[in-house]
């Protein structure tokens, strides 16, 4: 059964009733467009550029990709960032965002960028105390990744417009002072590549987005930062820490 038929096995259809109040669909906004885009998955890659891997204690050349999820209504795009609780060791990790306009399962690497919409600059947020404890006694890492506006992101550029950026410059500067570089070209594990090994093991769909892993100088954010994020050919994300 695919996602289009599934309407019997757990999607709305239209007109349905509710008990209760449905949940907002959460969404990103499209450069240069009033429509927005529908979120659907965020699936996040771990260590994928080699100095990210090294300055986290691994070893890059040893180990498969694997992922993550957030939750889709922990993204946001208000370029603000609430300081969350339970943690005193916030994280920022400057990435890729890649959204889908199409899935499926099985997908081959040389026809992947087909599924691609667009791109943006999206941030990693990460209370890193709980994920260190969580991989220490072989835990999920949810607490540590997956809360409230932890992932902002900023708006979407079309691939129509844009192509497909395999190199360029990502930066994340906090406070003006530089963070954060890499070139995309760094990626161990290139976007064709993801949406492949993902459509392995997931059905991707329409509305999925991708969060393509950090370059090396994650540190810690204060209440009162700006963070400034850049890639080259895709734009800005400005946030403030609150
Ligand atoms: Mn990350």
């Amino acid at each position: 059964m695919s996602i289009k038929d599934r309407s019997m096995a757990g999607t709305a259809s239209a007109g349905e009733q509710y008990v209760i109040a449905p949940p907002p669909q959460p969404v990103l906004p499209v450069d240069g467009e009033s429509a927005r885009f529908p979120i659907r998955r965020v699936y996040c890659i771990g260590r994928n550029y080699a100095a990210h891997a090294v300055e986290m204690g691994h070893d890059p050349d040893k180990e498969p990709p694997f992922f993550f999820l957030k939750s889709n209504d922990n993204v946001v795009s208000d370029g603000r960032f609430p300081y969350p609780p339970g943690s005193t060791d916030v994280h920022h990790e400057i990435e890729l965002v890649v959204a889908l306009k199409d899935g499926g399962r099985d997908i081959a690497a040389d026809r992947a960028l087909d599924c691609v919409y667009g791109y943006g600059v999206g941030l990693d947020m990460t209370r890193r105390d709980l994920q260190a404890e969580m991989k220490k006694m072989g835990r999920p890492w949810e607490i540590g990744k997956s809360f409230e506006a932890s992932a902002p992101c900023g708006p979407l550029v079309p691939a129509a417009r844009i192509g497909h950026p395999a190199s360029g410059a990502i930066r994340l500067e906090v406070n003006g002072k530089v963070r954060q570089e890499g070139d995309l070209n760094q990626m161990i594990w290139k976007v064709p590549e993801m949406i492949a090994y993902l459509s392995g093991l997931f059905e991707l769909a329409p509305g999925d987005i991708i969060m393509t892993g950090t370059p090396a100088g994650v540190a810690a954010v204060q209440r009162g930062d700006r963070l400034q994020g850049h890639i080259e050919g895709i734009g800005e994300l400005l946030v403030e820490v609150i």
